[in-house]
């Protein structure tokens, strides 16, 4: 499952943060989800309860924001969102652009004792 994955990429760095920093308890975790990552936030929840449960961030809050898919437009260089379906720029019509945001994945921060 991807969104499985996903939960034990951010666990394991998580982790190995905390034994760097010889941390005891993580509180909140923060995470950046875009929108073309396909992934479900409950799953990830689900997945977030179970795979953290065994560890450190066992009672962790896990914060997930969402990040707006945008594009920026080869032709006309306008940035404007951009939904899976319609990939074409809303300025000029151009079908050729390079996606700026909505892939992201990763921790944004956390927090432990
Ligand atoms: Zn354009």
């Amino acid at each position: 499952m991807h969104e499985a994955s996903i939960v034990l990429g951010i666990m394991s760095i998580v982790e190995e943060e905390v034994k760097r920093l010889h941390l005891n308890k993580v509180n909140k975790i923060t995470m950046c989800l875009g929108e073309f990552t396909c992934a479900e936030v409950q799953t990830l929840r689900d997945c977030f309860e179970l795979v953290a449960e065994p560890t450190l961030a066992a009672e962790a809050e896990l914060i997930i924001e969402s990040v707006k898919a945008t594009a920026e437009c080869n032709r006309c260089r306008k940035v404007f969102p951009v939904k899976k379906q319609e990939m074409e720029c809303p300025y000029c019509g151009s079908k050729t652009m390079r996606l700026k945001s909505g892939r992201e994945l990763y921790v944004k921060s956390f927090e432990a004792d």
